[in-house]
């Protein structure tokens, strides 16, 4: 028996459409992913979700989510799509083990459903330098939050690559741990918020190598340095460090739909806004899969609800 919604993700986009679809009584079954509650879990403090006036620790507020959403009646499974059919009713979709991440994830079960919610979200990005790959996990990570605590960091020089929001944030919270943290920015100025840039320009702990691009991470069996190339002078210097971080963005979370819904010149679904439909009938994106702009938890949790109410009317549409 075909689904009548199935959510894929967990993050704020998913949670809010599984609330929301619940709530319309289409007793939705969410697919949490090889990562439950999104990148949220991956976050300290979530200063600018409405409604919290001290803000909220990230996983409290996906918890939350996910209990309101489980209140009315949505269902939560582990699992990772790894293939789909969206060109045939009931779409149909293969899920493999949530944790095996590889490329070659063989689908275990097929489930059918009427209409399909994508909200998968997306995946950090990495240089794609050899040396970087070699040393992941062994002081080289992309994400501070998870990793930056970890005894090896602890009182080493550390580095953060990038000039965002993510860089700010992360390079502010590893000064709890490093003795130094340096962020290599390619450019003169950083993309990050006014606040967070101005808070990461007055920490002391922090020194921002601007113009800077990393040329390798150095290190046979764990992080040592980074050479860093400024691209002004094209002079190189080789820099001391006992772990290197990643916050250069993410890449929307796609791969399993192989050419089956129009994504935009960067992967991105493309929907006919203001909805939430794709390309293909009875399938929906909501979340940093189809955002390549505002990229907020809260605009994520708006997007999950438009993607609900249409897959709701859509629903209604069958029915006639
Ligand atoms: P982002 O805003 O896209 O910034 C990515 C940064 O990485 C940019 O500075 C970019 O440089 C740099 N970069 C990209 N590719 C690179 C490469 N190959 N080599 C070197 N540098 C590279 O991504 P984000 O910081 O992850 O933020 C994503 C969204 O989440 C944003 O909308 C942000 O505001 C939001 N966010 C908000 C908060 C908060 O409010 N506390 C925290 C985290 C994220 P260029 O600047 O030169 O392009």
């Amino acid at each position: 028996m075909a689904e009548k919604v199935i959510i894929l993700g967990s993050g704020p986009a998913g949670l809010t459409a599984a609330l929301y679809a619940a709530r319309a009584d289409l007793e939705p079954l969410v697919l949490e992913g090889g990562q439950p509650g999104g990148q949220l879990t991956t976050t300290t403090e979530v200063e600018n979700y409405p409604g919290f006036v001290e803000g909220i620790d990230g996983t409290k507020l996906v918890d939350a989510m996910r209990e309101q959403a489980k209140r009315f009646g949505a269902r939560f499974e582990y699992g990772r799509v790894v293939e789909c059919d969206l060109s045939q009713r009931p779409l149909t979709i293969g899920v493999a083990d949530p944790f095996d991440t590889s490329d070659e994830a063989k689908a275990q079960k097929q489930l059918e459903t009427q209409t399909l919610i994508i909200g998968t979200g997306a995946s950090a990005r990495y240089l794609g330098l050899a040396s970087e790959r070699r040393l992941l996990n062994k002081g080289v990570s992309a994400c501070a939050v998870c990793d930056g605590a970890l005894p090896i960091f602890r009182n080493a020089t550390l580095a953060v690559v990038g000039g965002g929001d993510s860089a700010c944030e992360e390079a502010l919270y590893l000064t709890k741990f490093a003795s130094k943290v340096y962020m290599v920015h390619r450019r003169d100025q950083l993309r990050a918020s006014t606040i967070m840039a101005s808070r990461v320009e007055k920490h002391e702990k922090i020194e921002v190598l601007w113009n800077s691009v990393i040329e390798d991470v150095l290190g046979d069996e764990k992080v040592e340095g980074m050479r860093v190339k400024d691209v002004k002078t094209g002079a190189t210097r080789d820099v001391e460090l006992g772990g290197f971080f990643l916050a250069i963005g993410h890449d929307p979370n796609t791969k399993f739909l192989k050419g089956q819904l129009k994504l935009d010149a960067q992967g991105f679904i493309e929907v006919e806004h203001p909805s939430a439909r794709t390309s293909a009938a009875g399938v929906f994106a909501c979340g940093d899969v189809m955002d390549p702009h505002y990229k907020q938890a809260i605009t994520a949790a708006g997007s999950g609800c438009r993607a609900a109410l249409d897959a709701e009317a859509y629903l209604e549409s069958l029915a006639d």
